[in-house]
C-alpha cells in the first residue's frame, strides 16, 4: 500500500474565492491527498468541499505560514499550492517569505498560482515531482 500524499493549501485573502474555485474543479483529484491548509484557508474549502480532509493549521498572520514550513522541514509535505496576493502588503511577509525559502530548499513541488497549480495537479501525482529525497547539506563557510 503506498502512503497517502500531502499536500498544503494556502490563500491569501483577495485569492481565497480562487482557491475555493480550484478545490471545487479537483475535488475527486484532491480527495487523493492529505490535505493541510492554513486556518481561514482551510474553513473556506472544508466549507466549499465537505468530502475532502482538511486540516487547519493557524491563521497565516498568527503563524500557520510558520506551521505549514516546519512541516516542510521534517519532510512531511508532498506539494505546496499557495495562492499569493501580490499586490497587497501582508503583516507576515517575512513568514510568507520563509515559507517559500522552505519549499525551495527542500525541493517541493511549489505553486504560486492557480494556474500552476493546475498543471502540477493535472500533469503528475506529486510524490514524483520532487527530485530530492535527502535533506539538504548546508555548507560550513
Ligand atoms: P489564512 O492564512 O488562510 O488563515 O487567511 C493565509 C495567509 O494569509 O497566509
Amino acid at each position: 500500500m503506498t502512503e497517502r500524499r500531502t499536500l498544503a493549501l494556502i490563500a491569501h485573502d483577495a485569492k481565497k474565492d480562487e482557491m475555493v474555485a480550484f478545490a471545487k474543479q479537483h475535488e475527486s483529484k484532491l480527495a487523493d491527498y492529505k490535505l493541510f491548509a492554513t486556518g481561514t484557508t482551510g474553513g473556506r474549502i472544508q466549507d466549499a468541499c465537505p468530502s475532502l480532509d482538511v486540516e487547519r493549521m493557524k491563521s497565516g498572520p498568527l503563524g500557520g505560514d510558520q506551521q505549514i514550513g516546519a512541516m516542510i522541514a521534517e519532510r512531511a509535505l508532498d506539494g505546496l499550492f499557495f495562492f499569493v496576493d501580490p499586490l497587497s502588503p501582508m503583516p507576515h511577509d517575512v513568514d510568507v517569505k520563509a515559507l517559500m525559502r522552505l519549499a525551495l530548499v527542500y525541493d517541493i513541488p511549489m505553486a504560486l498560482n492557480r494556474s500552476t497549480a493546475d498543471i502540477i495537479l493535472r500533469s503528475a501525482r506529486l510524490a514524483g515531482l520532487s527530485t530530492s529525497s535527502q535533506t539538504p547539506e548546508i555548507s560550513s563557510q
